[in-house]
């Protein structure tokens, strides 16, 4: 039985609606920004709880724009984790920025509780990631943050539809970002993104830059650059929102089936714990295993697509050597980077091939 990681041919399948609405487009020919762009910001500002919603071409572009908003340069420094996709730390040195990584903890979390040691005199941000669909301990940071009077910027790339104690993840800091890339869990076809905030001033500067700093055709107030959301994914983006909370919904059960099963398996299989008051959007469905190689392996001789995310912690990188990190830093990163394994989770998968999944598991530790 196929039990696969993409789910993108099962999503699209039916796709009446969305070429529909971009036959409308087409006649239309708005290709930048307009209509569908302002319909999406002004939903996903409303999903969110937000008073703005600033679309991008992708995850890393909002993550560059609410850096730039913030007016981060050459030399400061921004605290985020080890752990996290190569984007987080990327867009912090496309703005000359150094990224300053803290371990995670067994949720593989930014661990809170080593932010305040990380943080010096070039401190200007502190980024945790809502990493894997689930959230870091969003209150202590931002008790932290507030304390020390230095601002959050998340990165909910993962965690769109996330929730902390009724609060949307990617309301706790000045301003968030996201994705909307195929594999997130509201996408697109493509590339997109979006930032949310409730600060007026940052939202019109990133507006403007995103858009050439353009006030109207013929006058710019200061110099940006093009990071605009493509209309025909703004068309995707509306439709795929009324789903979000079912998506969200599907995956929790699915990652409940598997927690069920795997837990049995404990001391072999660790699941991370479960914090009950959060929501998880399930992005990624993670577990610390014995023989994470072997396993993996006969997991995908079975035509189970399991992955990692990832084998190799950021600060070990090559990349980085500008950085001088080296092994052992971050002892809680480097352990989970050979242990984990991520399981197909998704939206599209029956209870039979989670079955099958927990089944294929339980027979290689058998073995
Ligand atoms: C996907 C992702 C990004 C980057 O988003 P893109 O849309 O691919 O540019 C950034 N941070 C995290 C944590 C992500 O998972």
């Amino acid at each position: 039985m196929l039990v696969p990681h993409n789910y993108l041919p099962f999503e699209f399948k039916e796709n009446d609606k969305i070429i529909n609405d971009w036959k409308k487009l087409i006649r239309s020919s708005e290709f930048t920004l307009g209509t569908y762009v302002d319909r999406f910001e002004n939903a996903f500002a409303k999903f969110i709880g937000t008073k703005y919603c600033i679309s991008t071409n992708s995850g890393t572009d909002a993550l560059i724009l609410c850096l730039k908003s913030l007016g981060i340069k050459k030399d400061d420094e921004i605290i985020t984790v080890s752990n996290t996709f190569y984007a987080t730390a990327g867009a912090i040195v496309a703005c000359g920025a150094i990224p300053v990584f803290v371990d995670c903890d067994s949720r593989y979390q930014i661990d809170e509780k080593l932010i305040e040691k990380a943080i010096t005199k070039k401190t200007k941000v502190i980024m945790p990631v809502h990493w894997g669909g689930s959230s870091p301990n969003m209150q202590a940071i931002s008790k932290l943050a507030k304390k020390r009077k230095i601002h959050i910027i998340e990165d909910t790339c993962m965690g769109i539809g996330a929730k902390l104690e009724n609060k949307r993840a990617g309301t706790f800091g000045i301003c968030s970002a996201y994705s909307m890339h195929p594999l997130k869990s509201l996408n697109v076809m493509g590339d997109g993104g979006m930032i949310t905030t409730n600060n007026k001033t940052i939202a019109n500067w990133m507006y403007k830059y995103r858009n050439h700093g353009m006030i109207n055709r013929n006058n710019i107030e200061f110099w940006g650059v093009n990071m605009r959301l493509q209309p025909l994914q703004a068309v995707v983006a509306l439709h795929n929102l009324k789903k979000i909370n079912s998506v969200i919904k599907k995956r929790n059960l699915n990652a409940k089936i598997l927690d069920i099963g795997l837990c049995e398996l404990n001391p072999r299989i660790i699941l991370p714990t479960r914090n009950k008051n959060n929501i998880e959007t399930y992005a990624l469905y993670m577990i610390l295993v014995e023989k994470r190689d072997q396993l993996l392996k006969y997991l995908n001789q079975n035509r189970i697509e399991a992955k990692i995310h990832y084998p190799k912690p950021l600060h070990l990188q090559n990349a980085s050597k500008i950085f001088n990190y080296k092994k052992g830093d971050f002892p809680i990163s480097e352990m989970q980077a050979n242990k984990l394994i991520t399981i197909p989770v998704h939206q599209f998968l029956s209870k039979k091939q989670i079955h099958f999944t927990i089944k294929k598991i339980k027979d290689f530790y058998k073995k």
